[in-house]
Parts: structure tokens; sequence; C-alpha cells
């Protein structure tokens, strides 16, 4: 990647941190998807959360056919971080700051895969629930955690920020990107 053009790039957008990491040292972890499924009530209901996104190996798979991915954090503030619908309605900002750098990369003649934060509220009933394709594939982010990434570890090896602290949030996603054939 031409990082001087991709910092030209995101210099427009309001990127907290972003690091280029090497997709061999990202690990997948059941013990994540463990939590979706004892923790999380989107678990299964949409193509962006486990078991719809496949296997843990198939996920690992995925993540590895990429060299090499652009990890990154936007950050937000809201006006009380306990209120977590208020905190949510911050997403859409971050998910449509990922859609433009995935864009900014496909542009660049890369194939990309992104990771991002939470299940797909795209649609108001995902089409998972009665068992029809995706129907915005190209929209569709699933989170870190469907694929058993935890992005507190890929923070602290890369030294990011995890927390500002008060009342800001701090959103990530990861797009994985190699060279088209
Ligand atoms: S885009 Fe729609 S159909 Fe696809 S995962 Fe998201 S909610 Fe489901």
């Amino acid at each position: 990647m031409d990082i001087e053009r991709f910092e030209e790039f995101i210099s427009q957008y309001p990127i907290y941190e972003y690091r280029i990491i090497s997709t061999d040292e990202i690990k997948t972890e059941e013990r994540v998807r463990t939590i979706c499924r004892e923790e999380c009530t989107r678990y299964g209901s949409t193509w962006a959360c486990p078991p719809g996104v496949g296997t843990l190996e198939e996920c690992g798979r995925k993540i590895h056919s990429f060299p090499e991915g652009v990890f990154f954090s936007s950050v937000a503030e809201v006006s009380d971080i306990q209120n977590f619908e208020e905190t949510l309605t911050t997403r859409r900002a971050h998910e449509d700051l990922t859609t433009e750098v995935g864009k900014y990369l496909t542009g660049e003649g890369y194939d990309i895969y992104i990771l991002s934060t939470e299940s797909c509220d795209v649609c108001d009933e995902c089409a998972y629930l009665t068992g029809e394709p995706c129907r915005f594939p190209e929209r569709m982010h699933p989170c870190l955690e469907s694929h058993g990434v935890v992005a507190s570890e890929l923070v602290e090896q890369h030294e990011m920020e995890y927390n500002l602290g008060g009342n800001t949030i701090l959103w990530f996603s990861l797009i994985l990107y190699r060279k088209k054939r």
C-alpha cells in the first residue's frame, strides 16, 4: 500500500489512529465466539454473526487469505457513556467511514474484506432469519468478534488507545486487503 496516498486520503476523515498489520499476528479464538453465543442477543440472528459467518476455522482461513490489513479507530462523543442506546447511535458514522476506506482500497486495486463493530443492522429484519442470502453483502460488515478476533489484543500489541475516558467511545475496524489477481 502507498502509505503517503493513504494518509492523504484518510486526512479528510475522523480516523483517530491506524496501523497496518500483518494477518500472521491475528489469532482467532473460540472463547470470543463463546461470549457471542452466551451473552449477545444478536447471536444466530444475522449473516454478520456466528454461526452465519461460518465456522471459526473458515473465518480464520478467510482472514489469513489476506496478507495484511488496516486496523483503525474513530472517536465519538456522547452525553452519557452509560446510555447504551446513545452510544450505539454513534456507530453508524463509524460504519460509513469504514465503507469509505473500503471503497478507497478497492479503487486502489485491492480485494478487501471488512470486519467492524457489532452485528449488522442494515435491514430491519435480516434475511438470515428466513434462510435467504444477505441482501447487501457489500454493506454488511461482520464484527471482529464474530471471527474470534480480540480487538483489545491488537490494540495492545500496536500500542493504540482503547479507551479515552469520559464520555468518548472508540470504534474499531479492520479492513483486510490483497492485490487483485
Ligand atoms: S445487509 Fe441485511 S440481510 Fe445482510 S446481514 Fe445485514 S441485515 Fe442481514
